[in-house]
């Protein structure tokens, strides 16, 4: 399913020193030519990172505004990342979704509106743990994507990023077997809601404390399409060992 795909989320986290630092072990990294490499700095740190980094990462935007700029009040907006040299976004991820309060629309609208302005999007979707306990956890990943198709017209620019909210900076990494199981659910909603070529072509990628110990049993499942990591992304060496878990 198209190329592997690895995005490093740095969340909240970083200092124009540890920024330049980290850029520097990403530039002297071995890393493997047939991936997407992707890395996602705070807003701020955008021009910095985008100023020294090597051209064969990309960078994301952790998040954006829902439409054009304007009198939004420390909103920044999708064309405002196309200027700074973004080429992604990551959108409703847990942290905003759970912790920030998004719901389900407004971060559909926020993907079919960054996508109209030529910014690809990392889609973020996952249960919580009383979700997984409660059995639910298609029905909320199948929810979570229902809202992104009821405003995505086009899928070429997007990549699903599954992201169990109860392994999210926990440690507790969901098996290889418990990803799987999700990803070949969720390319089978698309299958059905969307389309069997869209299902086909999407790259379905897992998050949640992957680190470069367990990557490679995680990337030999069938349906896992690459990773979205948080805390193992702020270490250069860790980042590039995930990165070559590409099987
Ligand atoms: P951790 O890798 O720190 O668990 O975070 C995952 C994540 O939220 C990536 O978006």
């Amino acid at each position: 399913t198209g190329k592997f795909f690895v995005g490093g989320n740095w969340k909240c986290n970083g200092t124009k020193d540890s920024v330049s630092k980290l850029v520097a072990d990403l530039n002297d990294a071995k890393m493997e030519n047939n991936v997407d490499v992707v890395v996602a700095p705070p807003f701020i740190y955008i021009d910095q990172v985008n100023n020294s980094l090597t051209d064969h990462i990309d960078i994301s935007a952790q998040n954006c505004w829902v439409g054009k700029g304007g009198a939004f009040t420390g909103e920044i907006s999708a064309e405002q990342l196309i200027d700074m040299g973004c080429k992604w976004v990551i959108l409703g991820h847990s942290e905003r979704r759970h912790i920030i309060g998004e719901d389900d629309q407004f971060i559909g609208k926020k993907a079919a509106y960054a996508l109209s302005q030529n910014l690809k999007v990392i889609a973020c979707i996952g249960e919580k743990l009383e979700e997984r306990e409660a059995g639910k956890t298609f029905d909320v990943c199948f929810r979570q994507m229902q809202a992104f198709a009821d405003s995505i017209t086009s899928w070429e620019n997007v990549v699903i990023a599954y992201e169990p909210v109860w392994a999210i900076g926990t440690g507790k990494v969901a098996t290889p077997e418990q990803a799987q199981e999700v990803h070949v659910a969720v390319r089978d909603w698309i299958k059905k809601n969307i389309s069997a070529e869209v299902a086909s072509s999407t790259r379905i990628i897992y998050g949640g404390s992957v680190n470069g110990s367990n990557c490679s049993e995680l990337a030999k499942q069938e349906d896992i399409d690459g990773f979205l990591v948080g805390g193992a992304s702020l270490k250069g060496p860790e980042f590039a060992t995930i990165v070559n878990s590409v099987t």
